[in-house]
């Protein structure tokens, strides 16, 4: 078993450890504090056009920049914030900050209008003051010609389908952008799906694994009957020049993956927004 406390060692997540283990309770500890200590930032990884290749806009990924414990993903620690209400602080505040960045961008490069899209979990949406929450953030930094969009998984969705239904037009209605995201993972059918107001479709990126023979005709199909109900699609985890091919031969409208790039810092993201500028 490995042990509790790594010292100075960048120590892996231990689910076995979840329940009262002294290392989550640290854990929870440390990130209660890790906003105002500003240990808490976005980076931002680029999508792409498929048939340009132009930049279109960002997945806003959350980074805790750990004292100790160096970088530390989501999937360390969104599920300990979910399990302690603080999941409400830090997604209020990774909006905030996606928010106030396009605005930064819509100053600096207002001819290349850009989205942010940010991951937002279900014990989010389900809080009484969700949507003030998002229309509070857009007042205070409002976009005109960039969009600020949400990603939402289908498990999301699943804990409370029909108050999600309500809340979700009622934030569409402010001006966001929505997204399912991580489709394909869970057991809905598109068809169900379409009774959320959804304006694009995120592809899952367990497609882009080389498995089952009739991988892509499924994707295909997946395209078509997106296109169908009006949604935009994106392909998430496109790795290679085979799959991006291929996605662009059937349609898919926007990739996302290490060919379009690994996460970036606000700087660069910018930097590579402007090369694309018309002079
Ligand atoms: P996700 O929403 O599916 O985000 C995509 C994840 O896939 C990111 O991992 C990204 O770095 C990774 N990725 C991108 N391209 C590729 C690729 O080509 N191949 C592979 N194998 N992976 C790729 P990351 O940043 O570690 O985020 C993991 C998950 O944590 C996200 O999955 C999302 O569910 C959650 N997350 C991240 N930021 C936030 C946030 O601000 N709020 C919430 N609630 N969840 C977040
Ligand atoms: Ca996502
Ligand atoms: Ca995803
Ligand atoms: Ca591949």
């Amino acid at each position: 078993q490995a042990k509790r406390f790594g010292g100075d060692r960048v120590e892996p997540f231990r689910p076995a450890f979840r329940d009262g283990s002294a290392n989550v309770v640290q854990m929870e500890a440390d990130l209660h504090r890790a906003i105002e200590r500003g240990q808490i930032s976005l980076v931002y990884q680029p999508i792409i056009r498929a048939d340009t290749g132009d930049v279109a806009g960002f997945e806003a990924l959350m980074r805790w920049n750990h004292p100790r414990r160096g970088d530390v993903p989501p999937s360390e620690f969104i599920t300990i914030a979910e399990r302690s209400d603080l999941i409400g602080d830090l997604g209020a505040h990774a909006l905030e900050m996606a928010a106030m960045q396009l605005m930064e961008w819509e100053t600096a490069l207002p001819d290349a209008p850009v989205f942010v899209s940010v991951n937002v979990s279900s014990h989010q949406l389900v809080r009484r003051d969700f949507t003030n929450q998002v229309a509070g953030i857009l007042a205070r930094h409002p976009q005109r010609t960039h969009t600020l969009r949400i990603e939402i998984t289908e498990t999301s969705l699943m804990q409370n389908p029909e108050q999600n239904v309500r809340v979700l037009e009622r934030v569409k209605a402010l001006g966001v952008d929505l997204a399912l995201d991580d489709f394909g993972t869970g057991y809905s059918s598109l068809s169900y799906l379409s009774r959320f107001p959804f304006d694009v479709l995120k592809i899952d990126r367990s497609f882009m694994q080389p498995v089952s023979t009739g991988r892509d005709a499924l994707l295909k199909s997946i395209v078509d009957m997106a296109h169908a109900l009006s949604l935009t699609v994106v392909a998430e985890g496109v790795e290679d020049e085979d799959d991006r091919a291929l996605l662009a031969e059937m349609g898919a409208d926007y990739l996302q993956g290490f060919i379009t790039g690994q996460p970036l810092d606000p700087e660069a993201a910018a930097a590579l927004v402007a090369r694309q500028v018309p002079a």
